[in-house]
């Protein structure tokens, strides 16, 4: 049994792997030149923490990962601390079934995975951008590989090319949350490495927020989530760094230092979810983001996307024909898409204490983090957090 995959990034590799593993032949399609080196720490737990030691890939995912002892909340104007979230105290939590990972780190890991799969059962194509135009052109030894594939997983993210292709134009399915978030990473900036060197801090501010963080390897990651509507609106002209300095500008002096080294192409995008009513036709799925983003708010996305392709890939690795396979994609679907809602229903609700629209509600989640330093209480609040959310500046209280 032949598959394509359309995107090598979470979702995309480790169907590859499980598929290669159940004994297809896989073709992955991936339109960046390579993995991508750029991206953000990630909370790990959850399905996804649940899936990655089922299939193996735990130890691995623990290697690459970063202990954060706690997550501060700053003072714009002072610098001085406001309030804290206690990372170990959260780990207990949730049993010490959490893990902090770069995005990068985690596809690294799962590229090194497919591995496990028997030689030359998974070929990853750089530099091959799927176009729904050109799906069907067997000129060439990959293009007939793709047509004539038995199933097509479209794990191309939120903005899927595969699932337009199949149910027409993003507007219809990419709902907006009224937030854009940017990140990045620089190097040779030893300076703001050494005063950030293994904290992650963030700006306690309304309508906007900065985070930095220090990584191990010398380089600063920087994580901006801003609300649209409380700022001029976005101007397509505008690129990506102008507007990020238009809008971080004179926050934070150490922000102001990474806002001066912003990259051409930072990740920037609207924080959104994806929901549409079907996620196959045919012997063509949609995995992870392109049908299922749960948005950062969710803080499980990447989680998802691994535990989505595990219970996808169990139901049609054993198919051995189309008519197995389309009933595989529909029980997939059946059984994924309530898990799905939940978790996203939990990112919406936690949009205003993620990104506080008002001072009431900062200082509402001030309060409620303070609280959580106390005995009893910890527990308790810590536990909501952790339920549907993420943790890092996504503060489900
Ligand atoms: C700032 C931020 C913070 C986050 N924090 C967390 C967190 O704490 N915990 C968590 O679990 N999740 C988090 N997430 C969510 C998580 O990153 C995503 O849910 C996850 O990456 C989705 O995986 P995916 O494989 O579906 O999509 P992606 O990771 O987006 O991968 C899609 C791949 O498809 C490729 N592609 C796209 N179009 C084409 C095409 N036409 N042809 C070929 N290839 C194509 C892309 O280049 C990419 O490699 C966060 C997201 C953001 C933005």
């Amino acid at each position: 049994m032949r598959a394509a995959v359309i995107g090598a990034g979470i979702a995309g590799l480790a169907c590859a792997r499980q598929l290669a593993l159940a004994g297809w032949q896989v073709d992955v399609v991936e339109r960046a030149d390579g993995p991508r080196a750029d991206g953000y720490m990630m909370d790990f737990f959850g399905l996804g923490f649940d899936a990655a030691e089922r299939i193996g890939v735990l130890p691995r995912l623990r290697k690459a990962s970063y202990r954060i002892g706690s997550v501060e909340y700053v003072d714009a104007r002072s610098g001085r601390r406001t309030a804290s979230i206690d990372y170990d105290a959260f780990a207990s939590a949730l049993g010490g079934r959490l893990l902090s990972l770069m995005r990068p780190d985690l596809e690294l890991v799962l590229l090194d995975a497919l591995g496990d799969a028997p030689d030359g059962s998974v070929r990853v194509h750089y530099g091959v951008p799927y176009r729904a135009s050109e799906a069907a052109d067997a000129g060439t030894e990959l293009g007939a590989r793709l047509a004539g594939a038995d199933l097509v997983i479209g794990a191309d993210g939120v903005h899927s090319g595969v699932r337009e292709a199949l149910f027409g134009d993003e507007t219809q399915f990419v709902r907006p949350l009224g937030l854009r978030a940017a990140a990045y990473v620089i190097d040779g900036a030893p300076d703001l490495h050494a005063e950030f060197d293994g904290r992650f801090v963030l700006t306690d501010t309304v309508d906007r927020q900065a985070g930095i963080y220090g990584l191990r390897d010398g380089r600063v990651a920087a994580f901006l989530a801003y609300r649209e509507d409380a700022q001029e609106g976005v101007d397509p002209d505008e690129d990506a760094p102008t507007r990020l300095r238009r809008v971080f500008g004179g926050l934070w002096s150490p922000i102001d230092r990474l806002l001066e080294r912003c990259p051409a192409h930072p990740y920037d995008d609207v924080v959104a979810q994806v929901v549409l009513p079907r996620w196959h036709r045919g012997s063509t799925v949609l995995a992870g983001d392109g049908c299922q983003a749960v948005s950062l708010l969710a803080g499980q996305g990447a989680s998802m996307a691994i535990a989505g392709a595990e219970l996808l890939t169990d139901l049609v690795g054993p198919c051995r024909d189309a008519a197995s396979i389309e009933a595989a994609l529909g029980e997939y679907e059946r059984r994924w898409r309530p898990v799905v809602e939940e978790k996203q229903a939990a990112g919406r609700r936690a949009a205003n204490t993620f990104l506080p629209p008002d001072r009431f509600r900062l200082l509402l989640r001030r309060w409620a983090l303070r609280a959580s330093t106390l005995p009893v209480i910890d527990a308790l609040v810590m536990r909501s957090i952790a339920g549907g959310t993420g943790l890092k500046g996504r503060t489900g209280v």
